[in-house]
This record gives C-alpha cells, sequence and structure tokens, in this order.
C-alpha cells in the first residue's frame, strides 16, 4: 500500500515551469471515510490569466522550433515518468476517488502512460494528402498540406478517470504542437499534479503543460474557458456543462471538442451466450462504481430470457463486494457525498416512479471508518416505462435499469429513444444481426459480445447531447492542429 503522496506537502498549480499557491484553499476529501486527504491551492482568475500567457509565450520558444521527432521522445519520456512513479499515481488515484485498487492498476494509470506512447507514435506516422492538379487550361500546380498547432489548449476535465481523461487530450495537443492549460476535476486533483512533476523531471519546456486548480462555474474552469487568449477548447464532462461552456466559447469563435454524458443501452439477444452476456453486462453496469460514461443504464433482454437475465445480473450485483479499496474490494464509493445524494435521489425517485427493486436500493452497513463514506449498493430495477426519469435521465452510479423487448425493430427502437448517443453493447451470436443492429445505433461507439475494449486509433464520441467531434488517432490530430494546403504551380 503506497501513501497518498500529498499527505505532508499541498497540492499546488504549475505555471511556467513553476509550482506555486493560488489564491485561498480547498480541502480534498476522501470519499472512502470521509477524511480530508490533504489541501489544494485554488488557481485565482489572475492565475489562469497567466496561465494562458506562459503557454503563449512558450510557443514562440525552444517548444516552438522543436521537430516533430523531439516532441514525439519527449512524449514517451512522460510515458516512463509515469510509469516510474506507477503506484504513486495509483495511491493518488485512489485518494482522490475511491476507486477500485484493480481498476486503478489495470486501467487508470496504464492508459495515461499509453497515451503518451500512442499518440507519440501517431502523430510521427501521420501522412498529409498531397494532390496533383491539372486544369484544362494547361497550368498544374501541387497541393500539400502542413499541419500547424493551434496554439493554447484549455482542457477541462472530469473525475470519474481523472488521469486516463485528461491525457487523452493533453497527449495528442502536445504531438501535435500545441501548449495546454489543464483545469482537472476539483474533485480529482493529485494525478494531473504529479503528472506537472514528471513533466517538469523529463524536461518539458517551461510553459508548455500549464495547471490551475478549482471549480466550474464562477472559478478556474469559467476563467480559463472565458479567456480571450487560449485558441480551442476541449473538455469532457456533463452535457449541461458542455453546454456553458459552449455559450463562453462562442463569443470568440472557438473550436471545441465535447465528450458528454450517456445514458448507454445494453441489446441482450435470447441467442446470446448467456454466460458472457451476464458476466459483460455486470462489468458494463457496476465498474467503476457505475461512474464511467460508457457504462450501461439501460439494459433491453429479448423476452424469453429475460427472468433468467434479471435472475442472473441480480446474483451477480449481490456478490460483489463494496468496501475500501486497498482491501480488493470490487467497488469503492462514488466520488462525494453530494454525488451519493444525487444516486440516491435516484433510487427513491425510482421507487416513486413505480419500479421494482431486484437488489440493493440503499446504501450498504459497512461499519468502522467506512461509515463515514460515500458507498452506495449496486442497484438493478425493472418496470418502469420509457418515459420515467430514471430511464432517460444519466444517473452515473451502479445502477440499471432492465425491460423486456419481443423484436429486433423494437430493441433497435428502445436503444435509440434517449437524448444521449454515446454508446451501445449488443449480445448476440447471431453475426448478421450483430452488424445490421450495430448499423442502426444512433450512438459514437458500439461493442458487439464486449465493453470497454478501447483501440486508441478509433474514433471516440458521441452523439446528440453526448458530444461534439470525435478524437482517437487521426481525430485527434485533426482536432488538435491545422491544417493550412500550399498550392504551388509546377
Ligand atoms: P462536470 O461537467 O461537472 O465537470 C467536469 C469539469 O468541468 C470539472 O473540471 C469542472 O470543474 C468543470 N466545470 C464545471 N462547470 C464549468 C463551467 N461552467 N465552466 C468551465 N468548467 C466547468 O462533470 P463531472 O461530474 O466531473 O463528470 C461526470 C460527467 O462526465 C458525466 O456526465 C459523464 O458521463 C461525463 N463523462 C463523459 C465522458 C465521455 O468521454 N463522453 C467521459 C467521462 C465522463
Amino acid at each position: 500500500m503506497s501513501a497518498y503522496p500529498f499527505a505532508e506537502r499541498p497540492v499546488l498549480n504549475y505555471v511556467g515551469g513553476t509550482f506555486v499557491e493560488g489564491d485561498g484553499w480547498f480541502d480534498n476529501v476522501n470519499p472512502v471515510d470521509g477524511s480530508v486527504a490533504g489541501r489544494v491551492s485554488l488557481a485565482s482568475r489572475d492565475l489562469v490569466d497567466r496561465a494562458v500567457a506562459a503557454g503563449r509565450a512558450a510557443l514562440k520558444g525552444p517548444w516552438g522550433r522543436m521537430s516533430q521527432a523531439e516532441r514525439c521522445k519527449l512524449l514517451v519520456r512522460i510515458a516512463e515518468g509515469i510509469e516510474a512513479r506507477f503506484d504513486e499515481f495509483a495511491a493518488a488515484e485512489i485518494a482522490d476517488t475511491g476507486k477500485s485498487l484493480h481498476q486503478a492498476r489495470t486501467i487508470d494509470i496504464p492508459r495515461g502512460a499509453a497515451n503518451f506512447r500512442a499518440f507519440a507514435a501517431l502523430a510521427e506516422a501521420r501522412a498529409m494528402p498531397s494532390f496533383r492538379t491539372d486544369l484544362p487550361d494547361g497550368r498544374s500546380a501541387i497541393n500539400y498540406a502542413v499541419a500547424r498547432p493551434l496554439g493554447v489548449v484549455a482542457i477541462v476535465s472530469p473525475w470519474n478517470l481523472p488521469l486516463l481523461l485528461m491525457t487523452w487530450k493533453v497527449a495528442p495537443a502536445l504531438a501535435c504542437g500545441n501548449v495546454v492549460v489543464v483545469k482537472p476535476s476539483e474533485e480529482t486533483p493529485s494525478t494531473a499534479t504529479l503528472l506537472a512533476e514528471v513533466m517538469d523531471a523529463a524536461g518539458v519546456p517551461p510553459g508548455v503543460f500549464n495547471l490551475v486548480h478549482g471549480f466550474g462555474a464562477a472559478s478556474t474552469g469559467e476563467w480559463l474557458t472565458a479567456n480571450p487568449d487560449i485558441d480551442a477548447i476541449t473538455f469532457t464532462g456533463e452535457s449541461a456543462t458542455g453546454g456553458a461552456i459552449m455559450r463562453v466559447a462562442a463569443a470568440g469563435v472557438k473550436p471545441v471538442s465535447f465528450e458528454l454524458g450517456g445514458k448507454n443501452a445494453a441489446l441482450v439477444f435470447a441467442d446470446c451466450d448467456f454466460d458472457e452476456a451476464v458476466a459483460g453486462t455486470v462489468r458494463s453496469v457496476f465498474s467503476n462504481c457505475g461512474q464511467v460514461c460508457l457504462c450501461t443504464e439501460r439494459v433491453y433482454v429479448e423476452r424469453p430470457i429475460f427472468d433468467r437475465f434479471v435472475k442472473a445480473l441480480a446474483e451477480r450485483a449481490e456478490a460483489l463486494t463494496v468496501g475500501d479499496p486497498w482491501s480488493g474490494a470490487d467497488m469503492g464509493p462514488l466520488i462525494s457525498h453530494g454525488h451519493r445524494e444525487k444516486v440516491l435521489s435516484y433510487y427513491a425517485l425510482a421507487r416513486d416512479e413505480g419500479a421494482t427493486v431486484v437488489t440493493g436500493g440503499g446504501v450498504p452497513e459497512l461499519g468502522g471508518a467506512l461509515a463515514g463514506g460515500a458507498f452506495v449498493q449496486p442497484t438493478i430495477l425493472t418496470g418502469l416505462g420509457q418515459d420515467a426519469r430514471c430511464v432517460r435521465e444519466e444517473i452515473f452510479g451502479p445502477v440499471c435499469h432492465i425491460a423486456p423487448f419481443d423484436s429486433e425493430e423494437e430493441a433497435v427502437e428502445l436503444a435509440n429513444d434517449t437524448d444521449y448517443g454515446l454508446a451501445a453493447a449488443i449480445w448476440t451470436r447471431d453475426v448478421g444481426r450483430a452488424h445490421r443492429v450495430a448499423a442502426q445505433m444512433e450512438v459514437g461507439i458500439v461493442w458487439v459480445n464486449e465493453w470497454f475494449l478501447r483501440d486508441l486509433r478509433t474514433p471516440f464520441g458521441g452523439m446528440k447531447l453526448s458530444g461534439i467531434g470525435r478524437e482517437g488517432g487521426e481525430h485527434s490530430l485533426n482536432f488538435y492542429s491545422e491544417p493550412t494546403n500550399i498550392c504551388v504551380k509546377l
């Protein structure tokens, strides 16, 4: 067990290559027991402006003159720096979020490092198209595009997969030659600060990676996204926050990339591999205590296997251990007591709306220090109609609603009957149906007989309320750079 790295020292901002105090402090609360894990420096508006200015200056310094190959080497050094301090990163992520040790060690931290390696490789191998142009009047030219950085990119990230989701944007932004100002969630400031230390030690020039801590509206997040001198905004978080940021960004006509909320469906057909479908749905509903944007909250099951599936899923949910992440529990607490209030309010609303609570629906009985933690029970609901708020609104907890369907057409209609459009999972052994149904899903990502298997080269993002644009592979490289076409007469 590693100690929380910021137990004895404060979590600071990192601006222009220096760790600096802002204007006041806020507590970092450990959701496992409600204790204060450490204190965090709150960036003032002036410090946010200085971070943007430091970024602007860095574009004109050694960073701006660095070759693509040198930049990519530096990104690999950053990946190595994360790996060298793996245990500290895991301890910091667990202290901030209460997520399971297994999740932190096998997903969050390895993916944090993998993002830098992947985008270093992708940026180095990037090809820009060129065209020879022959006009009827006899003139000829060669057209080719060069990619240049956008400039200063503002990155605002959420608390559910803090290092993974922040580096998913930092790595391609730097690979494309930009500088960044990062505002991590106020709930999870620690791994971003460790990353600043890794950047510092790796020799990333001052001003290239800047970090400011604080809250969202009327605080650091808003000050950053409203700063007229940033060149683009990339954001992951709630759909409503995306709307607020878009309004602020509209004044400066800034490019935005948004990865937002979801209300994802799983379609379980009677011809599926039953055990795999149950195991996959347990993962897709309860991983990270249901706090992954890709988590399934609506499960539709073909009627002949409906009762059997509900029973099997409930048995698996009841077998999940809930408790201290360091003890190896399957599920830790939710991110905060505030979020627990929200999730419990949906558990109560489900009952008011007439749901059957198949399992869970409350708070687990945990003794000792854990009694002060933000725990909830894994919960399965049935019996609600499509119009119920619990079926329409993102809850972002360890909970799903299961409903039956009678035909493929009905399954597709139910899955698409939502304001969101992020992800879907299909469980079937019929290959033709898998392709047919997948192509009709109004979402950015479909898994067939899988969930959360990711290849960083593939497009990632959502439709409808779930986002704007795609990142991943060339989609990231396209967002984080501006192509300039050059036409040369031959
Ligand atoms: P959130 O929107 O509350 O906060 C995200 C970040 O935005 C935080 O850093 C916050 O301080 C900041 N922020 C809040 N209001 C702001 C404002 N007005 N201006 C500027 N910044 C502001 O989201 P959250 O609760 O941290 O994360 C959970 C949400 O994120 C869920 O809806 C989840 O589905 C979504 N999410 C989406 C993806 C995806 O890839 N699509 C991935 C993870 C999480």
